[in-house]
């Protein structure tokens, strides 16, 4: 890996025409960190992958973060919403406040990699034991963090503002009944006594490849929403359906009726809106139609006014469809606070993308599609103005379309994407407290 890095610094430097603008190019201080740091950035990685902790529960992984900041001179602040890490970096000149973000939590899935540093890791989850994985890739977050934590502590003297860093759990959601993720991060403070001028954070994606870069600006990731409808009927035999309510019959109705939501009511040629159902629970014998059955779903959208919308819309379904049928509703829409739409400033975006892609290199910056997954950093982007890009986890030479997809048992993050990030984060810093690249 070295090796590697050492390489790539060359071949950056040796094509560097005479004259450029710094943000076109990679910075060459970005170059030596990154190749100073590699082999530790892999280690860091392949260790918190081998031992990966469910939402909420990130206590190894955050001491480690603890110890690395601390070994850095920097005083965390550890147990904020729970294990979250935080440590704020002085520079020695003036300059903007920028805070970086990364998450440190796994999934209840068992790993089928087959790597040799494979978790082998369970725990319970919803009362069911478990294998445990970083089938998200937050290892490789809280590794690159680290890594850029520890290149700008050694540009300390020459670093123009302060960085907050930011290490967050919970970021897939706390389990039942707990509180936990940004919302908590924000709730105990982490923006209170620094108030940053922008977030950045990072993702690594199985549908890009290793040497790539996917951005994009304004809405980038989807609002998710979780949602229950209880309908209500009366308990009868099957065979006298008039001598009760039939709420199956209801159900059905409003789950048909409510893909009308999306296909005849919702503008989708502005943004696209998803109206899923997950689970239709109700009646226990086929000879009994029972009082109530129980709906969940999900609905995801990239517009606030949208969003609001169809909570509305939905609702308005479930209750006049029910009514139809002589049952009632119990709707809960959504049915607790979901992640927001994770927005990219737009004049970020643009001022920040030629740091990308001067770590990335010419056209390995491409424009990101709409992800319809979620993001809780986007209740940081909420706070301040954010920026939140992709990088690609999949082998380059591999299919990125049909490669293992976060979450799954057997996505991989390939090694190289963690020096990409942490150069992409690095050159992003620096060029943004330097505000050399434009604003
Ligand atoms: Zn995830
Ligand atoms: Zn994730």
């Amino acid at each position: 890996m070295p090796r590697h890095a050492a390489a790539l610094l060359l071949a950056c430097c040796a094509a560097l025409p005479p004259g450029v603008l710094a943000a076109d190019t990679q910075r060459p201080e970005v170059g030596v960190a990154a190749a100073a740091l590699q082999e530790r950035v892999v280690a860091w990685r392949r260790d918190i992958h081998q031992h990966p902790e469910l939402s909420n529960r990130e206590t190894r992984t955050a001491a480690k973060v603890a110890d690395h900041l601390r070994g850095l001179g920097l005083q965390p602040r550890t147990g904020i919403a729970h294990h979250g890490v935080t440590a704020v970096l002085r520079g020695g000149r003036p300059g903007p406040r920028l805070a970086l973000r990364a998450d440190m939590d796994a999934l209840p899935v068992t790993e089928e990699t087959g790597l040799p540093f494979a978790s082998t890791a369970t725990d319970t989850y919803r009362g069911q034991r478990t294998g445990v994985m970083h089938a998200c890739g937050h290892d490789a977050h809280t590794a690159i963090l680290m890594g850029v934590a520890e290149a700008l502590v050694g540009m300390r003297e020459q670093l123009a503002g302060e960085v907050l860093f930011v290490f967050q759990p919970a970021e897939e959601g706390a389990p039942e009944g707990e509180q936990g993720g940004a919302r908590l991060m924000l709730e105990e403070g982490v923006f209170a006594d620094f108030r940053p001028d922008a977030v950045f954070g990072l993702h690594v994606f199985s549908t890009l490849n290793a040497d790539t870069i996917g951005v994009r600006a304004g809405p980038t990731m989807a609002a998710s929403d979780r949602f229950g409808i209880r309908v209500i009927g009366r308990q009868t035999h099957g065979s006298r359906p008039w001598g009760g309510v039939d709420p199956i019959i209801a159900a059905a109705q409003i789950v048909n009726q409510s893909q009308a939501i999306v296909s005849r009511q919702m503008d989708i040629s502005a943004q696209p809106v998803v109206l899923s159902f997950g689970a239709i629970n109700g009646g226990i014998r086929y000879n009994i139609i029972p009082d109530a059955v129980e709906l969940v779903g999900t609905i995801r959208t990239f517009d606030e006014d949208m969003r609001a919308d169809v909570f509305r819309r939905l609702g308005a379904v479930a209750e006049h469809v029910a009514a139809a049928n002589g049952a009632t509703v119990e709707a809960r829409i959504p049915a607790e606070e979901g992640n927001p739409v994770t927005f990219n400033n737009e004049a970020l975006t643009a001022r920040m993308r030629p740091s990308l892609e001067a770590a990335a290199g010419t056209g390995k910056v491409v424009d990101m599609p709409l992800v319809m997954g979620a993001e809780d950093f986007s209740l940081y982007a909420r706070e301040v103005p954010g920026l939140f890009f992709f990088v690609g986890a999949t082998p380059v030479g591999v299919d990125a379309a049909t490669a293992p997809s976060n979450h799954s048992p057997k996505f991989d993050v390939d090694e190289s994407a963690l020096d990409l990030g942490l150069r992409a984060m690095l050159q992003a810093t620096l060029d943004y407290l330097d505000g050399d690249a434009g604003s």
